[in-house]
């Protein structure tokens, strides 16, 4: 679409080159959902055409002009779509991509996906005379229609009125979970094909999503199903099918096709990518992920928390906020993973690091939310919060419930090979006792502060120190800082 065309009716620019803008918190005018307020965005299919009155976009709550500069509100954005091409399918595609055509608003930031969006507009693009969230509906449904020609009739509710917002948003949630049903029962050996995703490269240029029936999108938005219909449909967008190959590792999900992909979508960056590992060739994680894992070296174990938790720190002393600086930007960095909410569901999730029992500590939010995934036998052996704020308290609550990272685990998956485990009694005794930190032992970075914090120079030092695992031990501690460095040389310690 051309400039001129945008700025006719809007009073905003209309490109893909503000992909990636990010609005601050000293700039920004409101903010609607993220971490404080309700917010979620939903995608409906109509069949009956007369039920979608196209262009037509109807406001619930205060509109901006009445809302208060610096304030945060609660936002829903629903959309009616009517297409003699579109089926039910497609409503989650169509949904993502809702992202990708707002993020083209100048002076407008939209983030994540599904209950967990985040959207903030700034102070320049009200200047400039952005008065209604009816003209950011307007622009959305006219470039949803301009990119997704299928698309024949679209309508548009937004609600900015909170209780409101939390009404639809349970309806939302029960159709979210009613999409992510569909996918168990299938597995990749099901199939022939994966998917991939490249929707996210323009925040993260070496992201690689790969989709499969037991592997989610880890933005939780694109399901194996969900990819293969948007890869039918606009099969010159983001999605497209990735044969799967040869099976090089069926323990850790290593395939021939992915790998080859791996280095087509990366520009070089990686070759070869296990779906369900954690530490070894990880999947790469842009920016959606709905949550962050994190080793815990000390204990050899895994943590996880979810975007949207009321819990502020884990036991490594980070809150999500700074494990996700670590774990996003596209690439594979060991020792931290993104993932969809629904990989905990997964028959393989991260089976080639031993799985379930490979897990030490959950938000108790998280461990709440998914509990019915978790296998009974390590139900009371998960820490969350409420029993390890730290690695002290983490290490003796492993001890005290006989968690299976304590003696070493066996790894069984799917039932085709067995492989000796890690970590020994001796070892977690002997860290416990302060004699001898276990091998892999290396203090975490402990930070602490508001997103100011530059994350880009937390994930350079990571990725130059090779991730989490390896040594020279680096601490960081920056306690409500706001730093400008101009240069960092890191050289090794002799
Ligand atoms: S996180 Fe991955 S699957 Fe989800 S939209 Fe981004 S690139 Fe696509």
């Amino acid at each position: 679409m051309g400039e001129a065309e945008a700025e006719e009716v809007f009073p905003f620019d209309l490109n893909p080159m503000y992909e990636g803008e990010r609005v601050r918190k000293s700039n920004m005018y409101v903010e609607l959902g993220g971490m404080n307020k309700p917010g979620f965005e939903l995608v409906l299919f109509e069949p009956d055409p007369d039920k979608v009155h196209d262009n037509e976009v109807t406001l619930i709550g205060p509109d901006l002009e009445e809302m208060e500069e610096g304030g945060t509100y609660a936002f829903g954005m629903i959309y009616k779509v009517y297409g003699e091409k579109i089926e039910k399918d497609l409503e989650a595609v169509i949904e993502r991509r809702n992202h990708e055509y707002q993020s083209y608003i100048q002076g407008y930031m939209h983030l994540n996906q599904r209950a967990e969006i985040w959207v903030r507009i700034s102070k320049e693009a009200v200047k400039k005379g952005l008065k209604s969230l009816k003209q950011i509906a307007k622009a959305t449904i006219m470039l949803f229609k301009s990119e997704l020609p299928f698309i024949e009739k679209m309508e548009a509710i937004y609600i900015t009125d909170e209780d409101e917002v939390k009404k639809q948003l349970e309806e939302a949630m029960k159709i979210y979970e009613a999409r992510d049903m569909k996918t168990r029962g299938l597995h990749d050996e099901d199939v022939d094909e994966f998917y991939q995703c490249t929707l996210c490269q323009s925040f993260a240029p070496t992201n690689v999503c790969v989709v499969t029936p037991d592997r989610v999108a880890l933005c939780g938005a694109m399901s194996w199903f969900d990819s293969r219909a948007a890869a039918r449909v606009d099969p010159e967008g983001p999605n497209a099918p990735i044969p799967k190959g040869e099976c090089i590792d069926p323990i850790g999900g290593e395939y021939t096709g992915v790998n080859e992909a791996a280095v087509k979508l990366s520009g070089g960056e990686y070759d070869s990518i296990k779906l369900h590992a954690f530490l070894e060739k990880p999947h790469t994680s842009c920016g959606c992920f709905e949550v962050a894992g994190f080793y815990i070296p000390e204990v050899d174990g895994i943590g996880w928390i979810h975007r949207g938790s009321k819990v502020s720190e884990t036991p490594i002393g980070l809150p999500f906020s700074t494990i996700a600086g670590s774990v996003g930007g596209g690439k594979q960095v060991k020792g931290f993973l993104g993932i969809g909410i629904q990989y905990f569901y997964s028959s393989k999730f991260i089976q080639y690091d031993g799985g379930w029992r490979r897990v030490v500590w959950m938000a108790s939010d998280l461990k709440e939310r998914v509990k019915d995934a978790i296998p009974e036998e390590m139900m009371d052996k998960i820490a969350t919060e409420k029993e390890a704020t730290d690695i002290e308290s983490l290490r003796e609550f492993l001890q005290r419930v006989d968690h299976p990272v304590v003696k070493g685990v066996i790894r069984e998956a799917d039932g085709t090979k067995i492989t000796e485990g890690w970590g020994t009694a001796e070892k977690i005794e002997e860290a416990a006792a302060g004699t001898e930190a276990p091998e892999t032992a290396m203090p975490p970075p402990v930070i602490s502060g508001e997103e100011e914090i530059p994350q880009d120079l937390i994930r350079a030092i990571m990725a130059n120190a090779g991730g989490m695992g390896s040594s020279p031990p680096i601490k960081i501690v920056l306690k409500d800082a706001k730093i400008s460095i101009g240069k960092v040389i890191l050289s090794k310690k002799e």
